[in-house]
């Protein structure tokens, strides 16, 4: 059996490669869960979906752009059409807008708020009554060392990733009644599409970034993908309101 056998699982932002969302799904069907992976980018939602089928799991793909009610509301109705119950979703879709705050513009602010926050907050909430129902379940919402500490250029990321560490923290005491548990994932320089982004594209940049940490390298997805199974599986169900970070030290001090 595997660790989160038959869980049926919705992880957001699925499509890059290398990226947490996928990573996560992968582990997370190795483990026995089934998977609804969805994306704006749905072509990569179908190739991380075909991945899980050719290596004998189960997976659906969806079109979502998590900033949208409607959107939300076909993917819960599909999911429980597909499989009749949501036991775990985990809210990974995200965007990085670094600008120092006098360069960061009103529409930038908006844009970062609703792609990082409000998803997460109608993901939650659709999630909570579909958990209700099913008996119990896990939410793990992707924040971010930004969301614990200052940086610089992280004005409007840090706002974004800070709200999810808290609204994780009220969800998980509105919901801990129902069983449905809540936590925030806090990585801290993981080797993605959205790292290389930041980087300019080349590795050699987060390899110096890294090199002052107290474990002394970048972080690759299956560094998280290892605890947002852990999350999602039983062994975790005395496990609420917490955050975990996955930083190599750097928040340490
Ligand atoms: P990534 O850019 O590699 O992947 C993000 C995915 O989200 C992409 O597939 C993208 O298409 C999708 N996406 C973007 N906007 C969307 C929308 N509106 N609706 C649906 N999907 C959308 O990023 P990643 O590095 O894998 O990051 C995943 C999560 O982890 C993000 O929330 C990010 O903020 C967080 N995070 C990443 C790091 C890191 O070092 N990589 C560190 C801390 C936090």
């Amino acid at each position: 059996m595997g660790r989160v056998q038959g869980k049926v699982t919705i992880v957001t932002g699925a499509a890059s490669d290398p990226g947490l969302g996928h990573a996560a799904a992968l582990a997370l069907a190795r483990e026995g869960a089934k998977l609804v992976v969805t994306d704006v980018d749905v072509a990569g939602a179908e190739i991380c979906a075909g991945k899980i089928r050719a290596a004998g799991g189960t997976a659906i793909a969806l079109q979502h752009d998590v900033t949208q009610q409607t959107d939300w509301d076909r993917v819960f109705a599909a999911t429980l059409e597909a499989f009749g119950r949501l036991d775990v979703l985990v809210n990974n879709a995200g965007i990085a807008v670094l600008k120092p705050l006098t360069d960061l513009t009103l529409a930038d602010w908006n844009r970062q708020i609703e792609v990082n926050l409000t998803s997460v907050f109608l993901g939650c909430k659709g999630a909570a009554a579909a958990m209700r129902a099913a008996g119990g379940g896990s939410i793990i919402n992707l924040s971010s060392v930004a969301g614990l500490v200052g940086l610089p250029g992280c004005v409007a990321y840090g706002a974004s990733k800070g709200g999810v560490r808290l609204m994780s923290k009220s969800i998980a005491l509105e919901l801990g009644k129902d069983g449905v548990r809540c936590n925030s994932v806090h990585p801290g320089v993981i080797w993605t599409n959205m790292q290389a982004g930041v980087g300019g594209g080349a590795r050699a940049a987060a390899d110096r970034m890294a090199a002052h940490l107290p474990l002394g390298r970048v972080g690759e997805p299956s560094d998280i993908a290892n605890c947002i199974v852990f999350l999602a599986s039983d062994e975790s169900n005395y496990v609420t309101g917490a955050e975990f970070t996955i930083d190599a030290g750097m928040t340490a001090v």
